[in-house]
């Protein structure tokens, strides 16, 4: 099936409100077409040290272009997150993509993060599906971050455990994303095996105005670095922001400050010229 009818603005908020169409917009169907027609595109956002301002990887961030425009993640992952095999698909199609994309601009030590939902853990073969599809690229585990959101799993916490282990061994880095938000919680940290903690943005957004936010930020560096886990602030917009959380010795960060998602060639261009910029001077904490 050709995806139907463009999606207009208008028919992405009907489709949310009621979380279904039929002939127009966005269902499992519409999305499992732009699957097949490789339709849907990555972008890529920088991930920086906060300390040296080094480029430390990318996170890939999926885009679905219509004639109308782009439609975002938020507009259709929701309906993809209804559906446990359409979200494994989602998954393996956003690696082969990103491994694709990545051969181009990838170099040794920085890794492609990429989201995957709580409902892949359906799969219990999860860490062997996902190693088999990287088979052919240039890329490995080794290569790549899952970013976990929301892990409503806890409700076989010990499934999941065991699956992200068998993806620890395989060589994938595990990182709780939107720490902080939502079913996000501490038994998540005491269980999981995970490498990185992403602090929501929505805790950045408000680090600067607020003293109680800025205490919070803190003290999930704190956590981060007692668990041994290498600590994100996703959301950076402000020069003072990486000032705040360099000073809290948060690790990475990201955000439009340094740079919005980007095609992967619009990436390259990055690179080249972050790299030539970055000057120690620049880089904030170093004297
Ligand atoms: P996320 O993983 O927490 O990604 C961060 C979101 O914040 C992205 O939105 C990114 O574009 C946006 N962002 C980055 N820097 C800034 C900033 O400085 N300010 C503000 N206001 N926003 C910033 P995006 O791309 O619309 O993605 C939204 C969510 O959709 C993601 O949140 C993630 O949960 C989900 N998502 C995106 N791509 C995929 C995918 O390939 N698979 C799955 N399963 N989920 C995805
Ligand atoms: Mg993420
Ligand atoms: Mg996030
Ligand atoms: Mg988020």
């Amino acid at each position: 099936t050709p995806i139907q009818k463009p999606v207009t603005g208008e028919h992405i908020r009907e489709v949310l409100g009621r979380f279904e169409v039929d002939g127009c917009g966005i269902t499992p169907a519409t999305i499992e077409a732009a699957l097949d027609e490789k339709v849907m595109v990555m972008h890529y956002q920088p991930k920086i040290c906060l300390r040296s301002g080094q480029y430390r990887g990318v996170e890939a961030l999926i885009r679905w272009p219509t004639q109308e425009g782009m439609i975002s993640p938020g507009q259709f992952i929701p309906v993809v997150e209804r559906d446990e095999s359409l979200s494994l698909r989602l998954l393996r199609y956003v690696l082969a993509q990103a491994a694709d994309d990545a051969s181009a601009w990838k170099d040794a030590g920085v890794r492609c993060a990429v989201n995957m939902s709580a409902l892949c853990f359906s799969d219990e073969r999860l860490s062997d599906l996902l190693t088999e599809g990287l088979k052919g690229t240039t890329l490995g585990p080794g290569d790549f971050t899952l970013e976990l959101t929301e892990t409503a799993a806890l409700k076989d916490p010990d499934r999941v455990e065991r699956i992200l282990t068998s993806l620890r061994i395989r060589g994938f880095s595990i990182s709780l994303d939107d720490f902080g938000t939502g079913h996000s919680s501490l038994l998540h940290l005491q269980r999981m095996p995970f490498n990185e903690i992403k602090i929501d943005q929505q805790f950045v957004a408000t680090l600067l105005r607020n003293s109680r936010s800025r205490q919070i930020v803190r003290l999930m560096v704190n956590l981060g670095q007692t668990l041994g886990a290498t600590t994100v602030a996703e959301g950076i917009e402000a020069e003072e922001e990486v000032r705040e959380l360099a000073d809290m010795a948060c690790d990475v960060g990201q955000g439009y400050h340094f740079a919005r998602p980007m095609d992967a060639a619009a990436l390259k261009d990055w690179r080249l010229r972050w790299d030539t910029m970055m000057d120690p001077r620049r880089v904030v904490g170093a004297e």
